[in-house]
């Protein structure tokens, strides 16, 4: 039996939102939204399954799913459901239970398809992104969530630490053979699942995604890791550099640089400053030092139970901090060509402003590996 109480309380806070941004009628799609509201981890297919809710009735949600799903679909009392034959039509079925909205709220990955054919038959209502209206369903987190961003962190967090004192061996080794010896770490040090790991050596640190490749990492050169996996179906992400060897004091400068711009991020991300503003704090360190060019990333991304998620932290971003909002914060210096850097930690917001979810050396550690 599905947590209900927990479905329903989402729901209900979902509901009160939806009301006060004037929406009539949520539709989700397939996605980690439809996961949050329903536990749910629906297959998306050419067949449409949905979950459809009126906020402010008493009206259960009800999910819409192929008939042939409907024994996967967790029994709750939380919502309804309903399911379709391949000879009903699905999009019928959510007309008939939200016709009459003016204004709805789609979710941002529902396929094109379907909305599409949603808009045909329901042509003078408004359909509306769900993050353009609301922010995201998910970016305010309960003392339960932060705490398992807390655990997943911790988990990155000593992997990042076997790096940093020279565990993993690194000159003669390609970026490869180094990945996997990261993946391995992180699965035994608890992530169920590997989400991605960017090893980048050298002048292919100054590409910020760089996929890894047989490259061999040399003496004396920067090596930059950003991994992150999932525990219990929240994410970890982390970023820390290393250096192969004697920093040089042009490095060293410029990383003295890197760390107190992300430290002025991290004081920056209270309740009641703008996301923006956290942008800001990180990026004017770096620019008045002469780098602003250098760093061609925003400050941050939300995360939870995707990498990547609402809210970000973005220049000009006026949406306010928020207790319960998780996000990293990670400023860059790339010299194309050269080397680049990057500082990562994900906080969580705390009425007293933002504790970092790992906290292993946040310098640029030389390692004899
Ligand atoms: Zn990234
Ligand atoms: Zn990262
Ligand atoms: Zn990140």
């Amino acid at each position: 039996m599905t947590d209900s109480n927990l479905l329903e309380s989402r729901w209900a806070a979902i509901s009160a939102r939806l009301v006060k941004d004037g929406a009539d009628a949520l539709v989700l799609s397939t996605g980690f939204d439809l996961v949050y509201l329903s536990t749910y981890e629906a297959r998306a297919s050419e067949r449409l399954t949905a979950f459809v809710g009126r906020p402010g009735s008493n009206e259960l949600p009800r999910m819409i799913v192929p008939k042939i799903e409907m024994p996967e679909v967790p029994k709750t009392s939380a919502f309804d459901i309903s399911g379709w034959t391949d000879d009903q039509d699905p999009i019928a079925m959510i007309v008939e239970l939200i016709g009459d909205a003016r204004r709805v709220l789609v979710s941002d990955e529902m396929w094109a398809h379907y909305l599409l054919r949603l808009k045909a038959a329901m042509p003078d209502t408004e359909f509306v992104s769900l993050s353009d209206s609301l922010g995201g369903l998910r970016s305010v987190k309960s003392d339960s969530e932060m705490q398992a961003l807390q655990t997943v962190g911790g988990l990155a967090n000593s992997v990042a630490a076997q790096i940093q004192r020279g565990d993993v061996a690194l000159v003669g080794r390609t970026e490869l053979e180094i990945q996997a010896d990261v993946t391995g770490r992180m699965l035994a040090a608890g992530h169920e699942q590997v989400e991605f790991c960017i090893v980048a050596s050298g002048p292919n640190s100054a590409s910020p995604h760089h996929n890894p490749t047989e490259r061999v990492v040399q003496p004396n050169e920067i090596v930059l890791f950003d991994f992150g996996g999932k525990h219990e179906g929240y994410c970890s992400d982390i970023t820390r550099c290393v250096f192969t060897g004697p920093i040089p004091d042009d490095v060293a400068a410029t990383y003295a640089i890197l760390k107190k711009a992300q430290q002025a991020a991290v004081d920056a991300a209270r309740p009641g400053a703008t996301l923006g503003d956290v942008d800001a704090a990180a990026r004017s360190v770096i620019a008045d030092a002469g780098f602003g060019d250098n760093f061609i990333h925003r400050t941050g991304h939300g995360i939870g139970t995707e990498v990547h998620e609402q809210p970000y932290v973005i220049a000009g971003n006026d949406e306010v901090v928020a207790v319960g909002h998780a996000f990293s914060i990670e400023p860059g210096i790339y010299l194309d060509g050269k080397w680049g850097m990057r500082l990562e930690d994900i906080v969580v917001i705390l009425d007293d402003g933002a504790l970092r979810c790992s906290t292993t050396d946040h310098d640029l550690v030389e390692v004899d590996a």
